[in-house]
């Protein structure tokens, strides 16, 4: 889980209750079966190769990129690939030092350990991480005063994988400490449609091409929503249809859920409908839109802008957010006149 407020939005890419049961059985186990993502497995898999070669583990490896595009999926496959256990944990669920320790100190040499938002570790957890991941060993300060001595404890050689949202946010020092950094990329609605069918056959649940590739547009770039639109809308084609999901019966619950055809749902929406009535098209900061809206910050940065950067509604200036024609004409708003163009009504501005 991690700390997005998603007020249960159906296209949150954020991990919600109910998903991590089945999210599970619907993991690829290979990087065969991961679809999409190719230069990320393409690299992988050279990595993957050499450190078997070498009989070592794996470098460090640090992922980043927007929820829910399969970064603890990557994890467990490296584990796989490697023939080795994974243990899976997360930056705020570290809390002292010592919880780091007892981590460490239980895994089998070459184990994965996966740290989910690693950007949200402390900075005593970090200090302890370091020597870890350079030297495999453990700095440990016994006793006070004067008196106190520092121990070393070898560790297991191991793999650290560590996820992250913004890799900004990453301490210098941590960032150096990882051999690999591999950015994950929103999908394409072709690579989204395979992953449906991938997930439809698995739950038995008939789909036709056209349905899955509906499905796909309306899924924000991103495989968990992908699966989670799936599961929703097998209700609506079981309850309202012959029970195999085709393009009407996708349109026709797509619409019931209040996601448009691009896959914007309400929130989305009225962040475009608020930089445009309040803030006539922008430039405005994300903290004043978020209060605007009543939402968290990380909320609109995480959740919503990526997606409608790549939709290309809106755009980050230095000044602020701004949206864009395409927005307007989304919303079946009619954008202001450019008034740099000839032709239009406006005057060329003194202040642009
Ligand atoms: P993250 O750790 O980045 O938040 P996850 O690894 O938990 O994302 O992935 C979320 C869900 O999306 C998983 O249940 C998985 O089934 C699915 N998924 C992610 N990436 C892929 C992929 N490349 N191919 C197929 N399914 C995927």
């Amino acid at each position: 889980m991690n700390d997005y407020d998603m007020g249960g939005r159906l296209v949150a890419p954020g991990e919600l209750p109910q998903d991590s049961v089945e999210e599970n059985s619907l993991r690829p186990k290979t990087l065969e079966d991961y679809i999409g993502q190719e230069r990320v497995k393409e690299n992988l898999r050279v990595y993957l190769e050499a450190a078997k070669l070498r009989g070592e583990p794996m470098d460090h490896v640090l992922l980043y990129g927007p929820p829910g595009l399969g970064k603890t999926t990557l994890a467990g496959i490296v584990a796989q690939e490697m023939g080795v256990q994974i243990r899976i944990t997360s930056g705020p669920a570290i809390e002292k030092p010592g919880d780091l320790a007892a981590l460490l100190t239980n895994l089998q040499e070459g184990d994965v350990l996966f740290i989910d938002e690693i950007h949200r570790l402390s900075r005593q957890v970090e200090e302890v991480l370091y020597p870890a991941l350079e030297d495999f060993a453990l700095d440990i300060m016994i006793g006070k005063g004067p008196a106190a001595q520092s121990i070393r404890i070898n560790l297991p050689r191991f793999t650290l994988i560590g996820a992250t949202t913004r890799a900004g946010q990453l301490t210098g020092p941590l960032r150096d400490r990882f051999g690999v950094l591999l950015k994950l990329e929103l999908y394409s609605p072709d690579e989204l449609a395979r992953i449906i069918r991938r997930s439809a056959g698995i739950l038995d649940q008939p789909c036709t091409p056209e349905g899955a590739l509906e499905l796909a547009r309306c899924s924000r770039g991103t495989p968990r929503v992908a699966n989670r639109l799936l599961k929703r809308v097998r209700d609506f084609a079981v309850v309202l249809g012959d029970g195999t999901i085709d393009e009407a019966s996708a349109k026709l619950a797509l619409k019931r859920m209040d996601i448009d055809r691009l896959g914007l749902d309400e929130l989305d929406r009225s962040l475009l409908r608020a930089v445009i009535e309040l803030y006539g098209g922008g430039p405005v900061g994300l903290d004043t839109l978020a209060a605007a809206l009543g939402e968290e910050a990380v909320t609109l940065e995480d959740v919503c802008e990526p997606y409608l950067m790549q939709m290309g509604f809106l755009t980050r200036t230095p000044r602020g957010r701004c949206v864009t024609r395409l927005a307007y004409q989304h919303l079946g708003m009619t954008p202001p006149a450019d008034p740099k163009k000839p032709g239009s009504d406006g005057q060329l501005s003194l202040f642009d």
